[in-house]
């Protein structure tokens, strides 16, 4: 069995205070090597999807790291798809930040709600730079439709806003034939396909958005994120701080960074597996490793059919690492 190969090995759900993603709770398996370390694919994602993440587990556990060219990153908030309402108590749980990402197109809402969400978060935060990211869900004419409703919002970019490489080519064409000067951002389009720098050699968008564990470790990360071309934002997967201590040293290690990277998401969690999690304070968050919280790892262990679930998981991923 795989799982005898790792140290201390803890499969924990973690509460999220709001709805992300459709999931209200996170679960993630933590261990350690070198380090403490975290592979957390989402639990819809399949074998193969999931072995680049335990690829990038076993990598920061054990693996030297690359050299560090700053000690602190800059970091945006993130808003779920949740109610104008709701927009200032989550929002305020990131302390002070000039960016914000805002989740759109979540699975049965419509364009208005999110319109009412944006407007909420520009009248609270008139300064602040807004990004938007609908995780492949809009079509081109309904992401068209919503950027000319938001022509007067100064929209930092768009990430992933149709699910293709296609519509992605198709919709930035769009956007220059009518004159719009939006950037479009890449994450699914280059995480989720087989050759990640297909959206550089097709000039499917201006940004990469690059994430740790999909990419298959921070060695990988990087590597596409030279190769592309592209300006680069490093985002976590919401991720415990453990796992966005590794997004913090990939950040870390680039020539450059110019976009405030999507590390501060361990304040959308209810819970962390640590008493001092990786927080923004006044807009970044210090490159430092972590270390669980024995009490916390009790508390929030997963069910025993959850348990299990994970470790035949890890044992399928660990078999096609080794194939
Ligand atoms: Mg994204």
């Amino acid at each position: 069995m795989a799982q005898s190969k790792f140290t201390d090995l803890a499969i924990l759900s973690l509460p999220l205070r709001n709805k992300f993603r459709q999931i209200q709770t996170r679960e993630i398996a933590i261990f350690k090597g070198e380090r403490w370390s975290e592979f957390s694919p989402f639990v819809e994602y399949g074998d193969q999807e999931s072995a680049q993440w335990l690829k990038a587990a076993l990598a920061w556990a054990n693996d030297p790291l690359p050299a560090l060219k700053r000690t602190s990153i800059p970091v945006n908030a993130t808003l779920p798809a949740v109610s104008p309402e709701s927009v200032q108590a989550v929002l305020s749980s990131f302390g002070v930040f000039s960016t914000v990402k805002v989740k759109v197109a979540e699975k049965g809402s419509t364009v208005e709600e999110d319109i009412q969400r944006l407007r909420k978060v520009r009248e609270l935060y008139p300064e602040a730079k807004i990004r938007l990211d609908a995780n492949g869900a809009f079509d081109v004419e309904t992401a068209l439709d919503l950027i000319g409703k938001l022509s007067d919002f100064n929209l930092e970019y768009f990430e992933q806003p149709v699910a293709t490489i296609p519509e992605l080519t198709q919709l930035r064409q769009k956007l220059a034939d009518a004159g719009i000067a939006l950037k479009i951002a890449a994450d699914e389009s280059i995480r989720k396909v087989s050759d990640p720098l297909v959206v550089a050699r097709e000039g499917a968008a201006d940004i990469a958005v690059i994430k740790v564990q999909p990419l298959g470790g921070i060695r990988n990360a990087l590597h596409i994120a030279q190769a592309s071309g592209l300006e680069i934002v490093v985002s976590s997967a919401l991720e415990s701080s453990i796992g966005v201590a590794h997004g913090l040293h990939l950040a870390g290690a680039l020539d450059e960074l110019h976009y405030d990277c999507g590390l501060a998401t361990a304040a959308l969690l209810e819970a962390d597996v640590t008493d001092n999690p990786l927080l923004p304070i006044d807009g970044q968050i210090e490159i430092r490793s972590v270390e669980p919280n024995e009490e916390l790892i009790e508390k929030y262990s997963a069910a025993p059919d959850r348990r299990d679930w994970w470790l035949q998981r890890i044992d399928r991923c660990w078999s096609l690492l080794e194939s």
